[in-house]
């Protein structure tokens, strides 16, 4: 097998709009690091767009799904339930933000688990507006495509989308867009488009993902809480790309002094085994009746076997602190740069969500530098993922299991990639 030969048959076997980043076709891969087809070895910088905080194959997970596939790997837990999906629910409960009891819901996709919150917030309080954020990603599902904040490539040809959303800039200060300007926004949305008495959640992400590694503000989310207090309006954190230790903490709500009604999570939830989850609290997951909530796959046996095995891991390795440190690291290595390389405008993240910014010198996004380094870095082996609502940012996704080794490797590639 050989990369350009499988590259040929892809195109003709699969439709464009499954876009594929590399021309290379994976192999096999081990904690931080790909092989391809070819042998040739990549560093992982994007863990499956943020899926592998435990790294691939850590020998835990792979030992929990091996003990599982000997005993069932599917029966719908909706038909014969089994102990797994509620060790887990009752794991997330435990460790979940906020006071007071909980309930956790699995389902398999990230933007299932964004459209159940909203069903659960419409249930919960009889009301349909939904308000979200520009540059917010929330997944390809319909209504995960009518809250997402950016349209190309995302929303192009795929309407008419769910209606009663509706959305508010997302405060960035290097953009010119204020906490202030966010929270005014919200105000004048409530004058002229939405009586707040009619708007079920407000949804947002404690840090952007896809939108550019956006961190939320502390008096903006808090700003949110009380507006929601206010109006009787559910508060949905989507953690997809936030949780499970990727900001420092097992969900980054945590860095915050408020806590939202509703969280969902997936990604490294399960380690690279599909599974997502939603949290929150129980008289409001409770709102649906029997029946309204579930999938047949959801709260795979197997992919829960893998998120127990997740948790023991990020707990037993302290895997958040080890992130935060690894972010700290890649922090200050890219603002040393910057005399270097004029064209970051700014090294932002929480946590090991670190990002940084190429911009023109006159404030203007930089794509094209952004797709230059990202290829630089490729043709020497380090994988990296861009992402931004102008394409202008580079994302760091290592798994938090990484070696220093690798680790180094990987940034001084980075290193030598941003100086050309
Ligand atoms: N919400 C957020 C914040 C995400 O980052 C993503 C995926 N990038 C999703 C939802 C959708 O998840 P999935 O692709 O698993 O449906």
């Amino acid at each position: 097998m050989n990369n350009q030969l499988l590259e040929q048959r892809r195109q003709q076997a699969t439709p464009r709009g499954v876009g594929v980043m590399c021309d290379f076709y994976a192999e096999r891969a081990d904690n931080a690091e790909i092989w391809d087809v070819e042998g040739k070895r990549y560093i992982d910088f994007a863990a499956g767009i943020a899926v592998l905080n435990t790294g691939h194959r850590h020998p835990r997970l792979v030992q929990a799904m091996q003990q599982q596939l000997e005993k069932f790997t599917h029966t719908a837990y909706q038909i014969v339930p089994y102990a797994g999906y509620v060790e887990l629910a009752e794991a997330i409960n435990q460790r979940a933000p906020g006071a007071g009891q909980k309930k956790t819901a699995f389902f398999t996709t990230g933007a299932e688990a964004v459209e159940n919150a909203v069903k659960i917030a419409r249930a919960a309080t009889g009301r349909s507006g939904v308000i979200a954020f520009s540059g917010a990603f929330h997944g390809r599902t319909m209504m995960g495509m009518a809250l997402t904040g950016k349209v190309v490539p995302y929303k192009v040809g795929f309407g008419p989308f769910p209606g009663e959303v509706f959305h508010v800039p997302f405060p960035q200060a290097l953009h010119g867009v204020s906490v202030e300007d966010s929270l005014q926004a919200l105000a004048q949305l409530f004058k002229c488009d939405i009586d707040p008495r009619r708007v079920a959640a407000i949804i947002f992400e404690p840090v952007q993902g896809e939108g550019g590694f956006n961190v939320a503000p502390a008096a903006f989310v808090e700003a949110l809480r009380a507006i929601c207090d206010e109006h009787g309006i559910l508060l949905i954190a989507d953690e997809v790309q936030t949780g499970f230790g990727r900001t420092g903490k097992l969900f980054a709500m945590e860095h915050y002094r408020v806590a939202p009604d509703l969280i969902t999570m997936a990604k490294s939830l399960a380690g690279g085994m599909p599974l997502s989850g939603l949290v929150g609290r129980a008289e409001v997951m409770d709102a649906p009746a029997p029946g309204g909530l579930g999938g047949t796959y959801a709260g795979n046996p197997l992919a829960v076997a893998s998120a127990l095995a997740v948790l023991e891991v990020l707990e037993a390795e302290d895997l958040p602190a080890r992130g935060a440190a690894l972010g700290r690291r890649l922090m200050d290595r890219l603002e040393a740069l910057k005399p270097r390389v004029p064209q970051i405008a700014q090294v932002r993240g929480l946590g090991a969500m670190v990002a940084v910014e190429f911009c023109n010198p006159d404030g203007s996004p930089d794509a094209a530098f952004t797709r230059e380094v990202q290829a630089r870095a490729l043709a020497q082996g380090l994988l990296l993922l861009s992402c931004g609502v102008h394409g202008n940012v580079i994302r760091f996704l290592f798994p938090l299991t990484i070696g220093d080794a690798v680790f180094e490797q990987g940034i001084d590639i980075l290193a030598a990639a941003l100086c050309g």
